[in-house]
């Protein structure tokens, strides 16, 4: 996601060392210029940070620590604009929001991320089919909704946006719905008649918050065309598309500071779950290699049932966790969306190996062969795979159509992998790991750590 962006961070920052001369800052400004170029950071956002950062160094002094904390500073000012983070609930449910962009930006889509997000957060979410626009739009919803388990309010035989938008509005407040997000018509480009019909959606509804879905693979387009929505319609926040296709990735920096509205989530998959509040000082954090240690437990904590973890966690210490725990484990992790997705938040990890990123729980043929493999176990053997005797072990190799020795590596790396676990799980455990984290970290990132 932001891998683009954290290499050029961190190649500018390894160029500083802790106490250096003016020479060495400006190489390390002009590393920064040139990787943020080529991101596709919009150049007068560039020259502005630059600027900045040159200014609080040295006045502080040139040094490692001072050009960190300057760059901090300076791209935490960069990322926060006045209005609200993350999604905000109205005082009086349910809370309206109207979801606005182009055609193909990924509006229904995200209308659908954001209710399944809603949703894992305990509330009660309806979604309106109000973009009449796109012929499957409306089709595309319901789908979306009844995979999610999500209400959606679709009327067929009306053509009116506005009125599809009030009786939705009728359903929600009738319904006690704690949220309804309205998904609106995109045109393939801004024109008069869209704005037109877009401004009487909103001032018929008079909803909460109007967030705007931009596609970061159109660039500084996707940035003129926000600006334009916000000049002529008004948008509370906008929600950065597609960010996971985005190579270059520059667009997440400049969108807030140029059209002046915060940037509240970004979607990187095309999966429900593939979809994250943008929070200015973890970005921060993640952008400048340190990791977002609490994005990552919200997300887990979204997926994962405290009591089941808790129960896991102590068959680990017993060395008892068996095959039935690592199945249910993978399926969680399916739920949490792409590794990807995961790996930046994880301090140190972000220059881990493509292979390990772009990991697929869904349809990994490693996890297939594993899950075919338990099921052809008895109860008691996935609960005590010990008992797997080499006679077990070829009647289960017939039943799952591996071979016999493809058994045996994968019931060694799971016992490896349970003693592994067991080992980390101590107290003693947690310092082991973040020796090893540490060293990681100390490998990739060259002495990155203050
Ligand atoms: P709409 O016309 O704006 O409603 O666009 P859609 O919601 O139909 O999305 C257009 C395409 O973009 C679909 O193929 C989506 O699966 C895809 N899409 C939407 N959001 C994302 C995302 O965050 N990442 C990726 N990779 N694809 C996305």
């Amino acid at each position: 996601m932001f891998d683009t962006l954290t290499s050029s961070f961190t190649a500018a920052i390894k160029k500083i060392r802790f106490q250096d001369d003016e020479k060495a800052l400006k190489k390390a400004l002009e590393e920064l210029k040139k990787n943020l170029l080529k991101a596709d950071v919009h150049h007068k956002v560039v020259k502005e940070l630059l600027f900045d950062v040159e200014l609080d160094v040295k006045a502080a002094g040139i040094g490692k620590d001072q050009f960190l904390d300057a760059m901090q500073k300076r791209l935490y000012a960069l990322l926060h604009v006045k209005g609200h983070q993350g999604f905000v609930f109205a005082s009086k449910p349910p809370t309206v929001i109207l979801m606005m962009g182009l055609q193909g930006s990924g509006k229904t889509t995200t209308t659908g991320k954001l209710a399944y997000y809603l949703k894992n957060k305990q509330k009660k979410v309806l979604v309106a089919a109000a973009d009449l626009q796109r012929m499957a739009a409306v089709e595309q919803l319901k789908q979306v909704g009844a995979s999610i388990g999500v209400d959606v309010y679709a009327d067929e035989n009306e053509k009116d946006p506005v009125k599809i938008a009030k009786a939705a509005m009728k359903k929600a407040e009738a319904g006690l719905y704690d949220v309804l997000l309205i998904d609106t018509a995109g045109r393939l480009a801004i024109d008069e008649e869209l704005m037109k019909e877009l401004k009487a959606v909103k001032e018929a509804i008079k909803p909460d918050e109007v967030f705007y879905v931009a596609d970061s693979l159109t660039g500084q387009d996707s940035v003129r065309t926000a600006a334009s929505f916000n000049e002529q319609i008004g948008i509370d926040g906008v929600i950065l598309s597609k960010y996971d296709g985005d190579s270059k990735g520059g667009v997440a920096l400049g969108i807030a500071s140029q059209v002046q509205v915060p940037l509240r989530f970004i979607g990187n998959g095309e999966k429900m779950p593939d979809l994250e509040v943008f929070i200015p000082e973890r970005i921060v954090n993640r952008l400048m290699g340190f990791g977002d240690i609490e994005g990552l437990a919200e997300k887990t904590a979204n997926v994962i049932d405290e009591k089941k973890a808790k129960e896991i966690s102590r068959k680990i210490k017993k060395g008892q966790f068996n095959f039935n725990d690592f199945i249910e484990q993978m399926e969680s992790m399916k739920k949490m969306g792409s590794m990807k997705s995961l790996i930046g938040m994880i301090p140190g990890m972000g220059g881990m190996s493509d292979a390990i990123k772009n990991f697929d729980f869904e349809n990994s043929s490693e996890l297939k062969n594993i899950k075919a493999m338990v099921s052809s176990m008895t109860r008691k053997e996935r609960e005590e795979p010990d008992l797997l005797n080499n006679s077990r072990k070829q009647r289960i190799a017939k039943g799952c159509g591996m071979d016999l020795m493809d058994v045996n590596r994968v019931l060694k790396q799971f016992k490896n992998a349970s003693k592994m676990a067991k080992r980390f799980s101590g107290k003693k455990g947690m310092q082991d790991m973040q020796n090893m984290m540490s060293q990681m970290q100390g490998g990739k990132l060259g002495g990155l750590s203050r």
